[in-house]
């Protein structure tokens, strides 16, 4: 996430800090090859080998790990939620990036799957943050939906129940961390414990506050044992949250997504913003960064959370694992039947 000094005085404003962000990472790798020459050149060879293929219809400009990733100290205030940083293309060249990555990803889930199955002990966690309306359940069906659901550990995390409460906080949240060779979704998690409990001040400040390093231990054990984290905070403006919300209770068959509550989180926000800055400041870390995804348009969250998932499973570099019996003994079985 590009560094911003200070609060934004409009959308306008920040969309133009995205987008200056977006086209200077491009410009500043064409410059390098310009100027070094041949070793320039040789060196750029080196580093496309382990860089990604580029795939037509890819129109990123900057990496988005690169563009959503927080800086510790950034300005949530001033951040654009209508923004699409690193995005160069339109939404429908977007939505058609979804699609060819959407194969790549299904791909690269069953060789998680078949990894798992084999003895394998890697799996990867989603985890999704965002107040009610930034498009959590949209990720999931979207992004998430594209792999085989028999790959996908999902669970979602509301207000604790009776048995949830006779345990310390993480309890429910260990027992539904990915087995290996999965795909975890937590649709809001651990962090509600320094959000919503923060907000509606359910435990005092001085327990609270020691839950930050408690978190990042949690989540240092869980990568330590094979787990790749990626945490997304989905980032939604105010008056996209009203339109949502007014749509919600417009449409009868949007009736079941709203609660009553939605309003006095809404009320809440100013609130809200505080405790997602300090969680996004404190629990963003080498073993489990933070993405912050603009939400309001929902096709750049789509596509940003498709990409930052599927260089998650990239980077486990895995391939199909071997077959433990004869292949060739099999076939000749086979065919005698
Ligand atoms: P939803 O995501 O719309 O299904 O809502 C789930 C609700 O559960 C939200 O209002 C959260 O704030 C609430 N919630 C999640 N985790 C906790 C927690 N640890 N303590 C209290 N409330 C929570
Ligand atoms: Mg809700």
């Amino acid at each position: 996430m590009a560094k911003k000094p200070g609060k934004s005085t409009g959308k306008s404003a920040g969309k133009k800090a995205g987008e200056r962000a977006g086209k200077g990472g491009a410009k500043k790798s064409v410059d390098k090859g310009a100027d070094k020459g041949g070793a320039g050149r040789a060196a750029e060879k080196s580093a496309k080998k382990s860089a990604p293929p580029r795939e037509p219809g890819d129109l990123w400009e900057t990496p988005v790990e690169e563009s959503l990733r927080w800086v510790r100290g950034t300005d949530l205030s001033a951040l654009d939620q209508a923004a699409t940083p690193g995005w160069a293309g339109s939404r429908a060249d977007g939505e058609q990036l979804m699609a060819t990555r959407g194969e790549e990803l299904a791909d690269l889930q069953e060789r998680l799957f078949a990894h798992g199955r084999t003895g394998g002990d890697r799996s990867v966690l989603l985890v999704l943050q965002g107040i009610d309306t930034s498009g959590k359940g949209g990720i999931v069906r979207h992004v998430v939906g594209m792999v085989d659901p028999q790959g996908v550990m999902h669970r979602g995390f509301g207000v604790p129940t009776e048995e949830e409460r006779q345990h310390d906080y993480l309890w429910r949240i260990r027992n539904a961390l990915p087995r290996p060779g999965y795909l975890g979704v937590f649709d809001r998690s651990h962090h509600e414990q320094v959000l919503v409990v923060r907000v509606d001040r359910l435990e005092p400040v001085r327990v609270w506050r020691k839950h930050f390093a408690e978190l990042n231990a949690f989540e240092t054990e869980v990568a330590a044992s094979g787990t790749a984290i990626v945490k997304v905070t989905l980032v939604v403006s105010p008056d996209e949250q009203k339109k949502r919300l007014a749509k919600r209770l417009d449409r009868p068959d949007k009736h079941w997504k709203y609660n009553p509550s939605d309003i006095d989180v809404r009320l809440k926000l100013p609130q809200y913003l505080a405790a997602y800055q300090e969680m996004l400041d404190r629990t963003s870390t080498k073993d489990a960064p933070w993405y912050v995804v603009p939400a309001d348009r929902k096709w750049y969250a789509r596509l940003a959370v498709t990409e930052l998932l599927t260089d998650a499973l990239r980077s486990l570099d895995l391939g199909w694992p071997p077959a433990d019996f004869d292949v060739a003994a099999e076939k000749a079985r086979l065919a005698e039947t």
